[in-house]
């Protein structure tokens, strides 16, 4: 029978647009883990540290080796639950992951169900997955973000501007469908069309562009990025909002939701899923057809306000030291927990499974009998119905734990 905590190791991926070496977050959290065969290579970038059983970037049983989605395989009812079991099967429900953003992520939606079903039908191979991908990401540092469109009234006071005008064949008379529109017009734009809208940007007078008036100063940041003729440019300075973040701070982005990370350390998870479409900072081969692109964006998220995920009270604790992010779907929620030195917090115990991960401090955690040592870095898979109990030894104790019910 499988011990109910279990440390796990794992493992970074290495896209293009991660920080580089020791400067990435996800690499040195990566790298603390016990016993890891895990090292950090100055010249090579680490992008996602991924902490779940989706295969193509699995997490170990650190003790045996073995994969964590086997052991839970083989001790379903203990570790996962009647509960989590009948709502989502034996494959672990959400992803956690940390992320260490260089340059901008590909432009990009995460189809919804129904979409999903037909792209995996048509497409096994790209398409992964059946299910839908909704996301949260909570900052660890500094971080920006282009997420959901603009409201209605910059998007329109944009496209009076002169270098923009082309690109709006509705011409005022503006409905929802004036925004597909508009955006696959951006998206197929010949690349010198791209390359002389983002000079003519990059000129513009800040006085004239208002609230907008950081576009001006983020055109020779996304060239220097992606090169002077990438259709996504257009597409996140012109129609989406901008929105920077202070650590602590989270956003979700609902299926369908179109958005780009642009910069910045943080916890994201996600339902189980690694569909995507891309359109936009990556090579034209990476991007998706813009038709179906197009076809699955939501357009109605008119509005910089409505993708902010407030923290709520923990469900679990009545002690005020955690709190919770719930984000409006069932696949997952994230309690956090932060601690000065020589306090505790404990936790009711979860019906279902969870991972828990520290981003910084030390300290103990007591569960299922055992006492186990806490560090920066140290990810612990914890089987559903165990009680946990934290004990910080440093000032600067924050755990996060990831888990469906
Ligand atoms: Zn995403």
């Amino acid at each position: 029978m499988a011990d109910s905590v279990i440390q796990l190791k794992c493992y970074c991926n290495n896209m293009g647009w991660g920080k580089v070496g020791e400067n990435s977050l996800a690499a040195r959290l990566c790298s603390k883990t016990p016993g890891t065969d895990f090292k950090i290579e100055n010249d090579k970038s680490y992008a996602e540290m991924w902490m779940g059983t989706y295969p193509d970037l699995p997490s170990y049983v650190l003790k045996t080796g073995e994969d964590l989605q086997e052991v839970l395989n083989n001790n379903k009812e203990k570790l996962i639950g009647k509960q989590v079991l009948d709502k989502f099967g034996a494959d672990l429900p959400f992803l956690p992951k940390i992320l260490s953003i260089r340059a901008a992520l590909p432009l990009q939606i995460h189809p919804d169900i129904e979409l999903s079903k037909k792209l995996h039908k048509e497409d096994p191979e790209k398409f992964t997955d059946e299910n839908h991908k909704p996301e949260i990401a909570v900052a660890l540092s500094d971080f920006e973000a282009f997420c959901g469109f603009k409201p209605k009234a910059d998007i329109q006071m944009l496209l009076d501007v002169e270098c923009l005008q082309k690109f709006d064949s509705d011409k005022g008379k503006w409905s929802d469908n004036t925004l597909r529109e508009v955006c696959k017009s951006m998206l197929t734009a010949s690349e010198e069309t791209v390359a002389s809208t983002m000079k003519a940007l990059g000129d513009l007078s800040k006085g004239k562009l208002g609230n907008q008036a950081y576009i001006v100063d983020l055109v020779p940041q996304l060239i220097d990025q992606y090169g002077a003729a990438d259709n996504g440019s257009l597409v996140a300075l012109c129609l989406m909002n901008y929105m920077t973040f202070k650590p602590g701070e989270a956003i979700w982005i609902p299926a369908d939701g179109i958005h780009a990370y642009l910069r910045g350390d943080i916890v994201e998870c996600m339902a189980r899923s690694n569909n995507v479409l891309n359109t936009g900072f990556c090579p034209p081969a990476d991007r998706d057809n813009v038709d179906t692109f197009v076809r699955a964006l939501t357009f109605q998220q008119h509005d910089d306000k409505k993708p902010v995920l407030e923290r709520s009270k923990c469900e679990h604790t009545s002690t005020g030291k955690s709190y919770m992010f719930h984000p409006p779907m069932s696949e997952f929620n994230i309690i956090v927990t932060e601690l000065k030195s020589g306090e505790t917090d404990s936790l009711k115990a979860v019906a279902g499974p969870s991972i828990m991960f520290m981003t910084s401090g030390q300290g103990k955690m007591k569960a299922d009998g055992n006492e186990y040592e806490l560090q920066t870095g140290y990810i612990y898979f914890i089987g559903q119905g165990v009680e946990v109990s934290y004990e910080s030894s440093s000032q600067d104790f924050a755990v996060y734990r990831a888990y469906a019910e």
